[in-house]
C-alpha cells in the first residue's frame, strides 16, 4: 500500500424518510435553484412532486433542466450551464441516476468556468471552481453520488470521457432505497454489474499489502452475488434495494481503494463502445469484463486465483493456478448470465465492422490505457473480437 490522502466532503443521508433533510440543507443556499432530472421517471413515481413541494416551502425560485439522457450529452450540460449563467443560479439539485448527477457535475463546473465544458472533460483546460450542488439518487450503480467523477458523451465526435475535479463532489446526497424501487429489471441488472465492475477495477492491481482493501472489495462482490437473485425476484423489496444502494456508493467513493490504483481499462473499453453505439454502461461492462480478464490473466495470476477462491469459492484442489483462475472468470460469466446481463456485443447488434472505430476511441486520450496491464489499440481490437 502506498501513502495516501483521503478526502471526501460529501454528506450522505441514507435510508427511509431522509428526503426530510433536503429542506434543512437548502436553507444554506441562495434562492435560485436549477433542478436537473432525466427523461421523466421521477414524474411517474412521484418523487418530482415531493422534491418540488420542499423547494416551494423554502420559497426557492426553481428553474428546470429535464431530459438528461442516459450517457449524458455535452450539449445538455451546455444548456444547463447557460441557464446557470443567465439566471444567476445559486445551487443545483440533481434528482436521478448517475447520468443526471454526472451532467450536473459538468454544469456546476462549467458555470464557474470561462472554458467550454468539453475542454475540461477532455482535460485540455482545468476546472477552476463549481456551483454547489446536491443529489437525490434514484438508481444504485455509479457511485457518482459520493465521488467527484463524471462521464460525458459528445455525440458529434462520438467520444465519451470520464473526468473529475476537486470541485465536483456533491455537497450532500440523499439515498432512500424507496426511490429505487421503480427501477426496471434491466436497469437494476446494469446497475449491479456496474457496481461489481467498480469493485473488479479496484481488485486487479500489483500493489502489496492491501489485505483489508481486498476483503472490502470482495465483500462488495459477494454481497451483490448474494443479493441480486433475491432482489430480481422481488424488485420492490426495500431491504435488498437498501443493500444494493449502499454497495453502489461504497464501491466508488474512495473508501475501499485507499493506497493503490485500480485498473480501469474495461471502463475505457466500455466508454468507447457507448460512444459509438449508445448502449447502457452496465450492459457493456458485462460483455467486456470477463474478456478483459481472460486477456490479461497471465499478468498476475495470484490476483485471479484469489478472486476465484475467495469470491466464488472455487475449489482449488487438484487444479493448477491457471485452471482455478479460469474457473473464477467462468463463474463470474455464469453469474451475470443468470441475472440476464448481456454477454456478447451481438446482443446489441454490434458487429465486427465497428471494431476499428471503437478501438480508435479507446486511445484518443492516451496511446495506452489500463494500469494492471498497459493496453494499446491492438489489445482493444483483440478484446472486442473476443467479445463479439
Ligand atoms: P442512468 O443513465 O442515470 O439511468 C438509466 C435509466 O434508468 C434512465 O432511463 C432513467 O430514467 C432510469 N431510472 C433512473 N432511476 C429510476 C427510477 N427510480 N425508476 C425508474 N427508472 C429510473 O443510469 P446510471 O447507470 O445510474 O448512469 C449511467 C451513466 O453513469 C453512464 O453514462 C456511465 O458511463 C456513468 N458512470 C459514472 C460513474 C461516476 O463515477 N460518475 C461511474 C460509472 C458510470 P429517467 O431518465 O427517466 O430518470
Ligand atoms: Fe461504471
Amino acid at each position: 500500500m502506498q501513502n495516501f490522502t483521503f478526502y471526501n466532503p460529501t454528506k450522505l443521508y441514507f435510508g427511509k424518510g431522509q428526503l426530510d433533510k433536503l429542506q434543512e440543507e437548502l436553507k444554506q443556499y441562495g434562492t435560485n435553484i436549477l433542478l436537473v432530472y432525466g427523461g421523466g421517471s421521477i414524474k411517474r413515481n412521484g418523487l418530482y412532486d415531493q422534491v418540488t413541494t420542499i423547494l416551494e416551502k423554502e420559497n426557492k425560485q426553481v428553474f428546470e433542466l429535464s431530459g438528461v439522457e442516459p450517457n449524458p450529452r455535452v450539449t445538455t450540460a451546455r444548456r444547463g450551464i447557460e441557464i446557470c449563467k443567465t439566471k444567476n443560479i445559486d445551487f443545483i439539485l440533481a434528482v436521478g441516476g448517475g447520468s443526471t448527477i454526472d451532467c450536473t457535475k459538468a454544469i456546476a463546473v462549467g458555470a464557474k468556468s470561462e472554458d467550454d465544458i468539453w475542454e475540461i472533460v477532455t482535460k485540455k483546460a482545468n476546472a477552476t471552481g463549481a456551483l454547489p450542488f446536491g443529489t437525490v439518487l434514484t438508481l444504485a450503480a455509479t457511485g457518482s453520488e459520493m465521488n467527484p467523477g463524471s462521464v460525458i458523451t459528445n455525440w458529434e465526435t462520438n467520444e465519451k470521457h470520464g473526468w473529475g475535479s476537486p470541485y465536483s463532489f456533491p455537497a450532500f446526497s440523499i439515498l432512500d432505497p424507496d426511490f429505487t424501487k421503480t427501477v426496471p429489471k434491466d436497469q437494476t441488472v446494469y446497475g449491479m454489474v456496474d457496481i461489481m465492475s467498480h469493485a473488479l477495477e479496484h481488485y486487479f492491481h500489483h500493489e502489496e499489502n492491501t489485505l483489508l482493501q481486498d476483503r472490502m472489495v470482495e465483500g462488495i462482490l459477494q454481497t451483490i452475488v448474494e443479493t441480486a437473485p433475491k432482489l430480481l425476484e422481488d424488485l420492490e423489496n426495500e431491504t435488498h434495494r437498501a443493500t444494493v444502494l449502499y454497495n453502489g456508493t461504497m464501491a466508488l467513493n474512495g473508501m475501499v481503494n485507499m493506497g493503490y490504483q485500480g485498473d480501469w481499462a474495461t471502463h475505457n473499453l466500455e466508454h468507447a463502445v457507448s460512444a459509438v453505439h449508445d448502449i447502457p454502461h452496465g450492459g457493456g461492462l458485462a460483455i467486456l469484463f470477463p474478456n478483459w480478464m481472460e486477456y490479461v490473466i497471465d499478468e498476475n495470476m495470484e490476483r485471479f486465483k484469489q478472486f476465484a477462491i475467495r469470491v466464488f469459492h472455487v475449489d482449488p484442489n487438484g487444479k493448477s493456478d491457471k485452471e482455478i483462475s479460469i474457473e473464477g472468470i467462468s463463474r463470474l460469466r455464469e453469474f451475470w448470465n443468470s441475472i440476464d446481463a448481456p454477454s456478447r456485443l451481438a446482443d446489441y447488434d454490434i458487429g465486427e465492422d465497428s471494431i476499428e472505430d471503437m478501438a480508435d476511441k479507446t486511445v484518443i486520450a492516451k496511446p495506452e490505457f489500463g494500469n494492471f496491464k498497459k493496453l494499446t489499440r491492438d489489445d482493444a481490437i483483440a478484446i472486442y473480437k473476443a467479445s463479439l
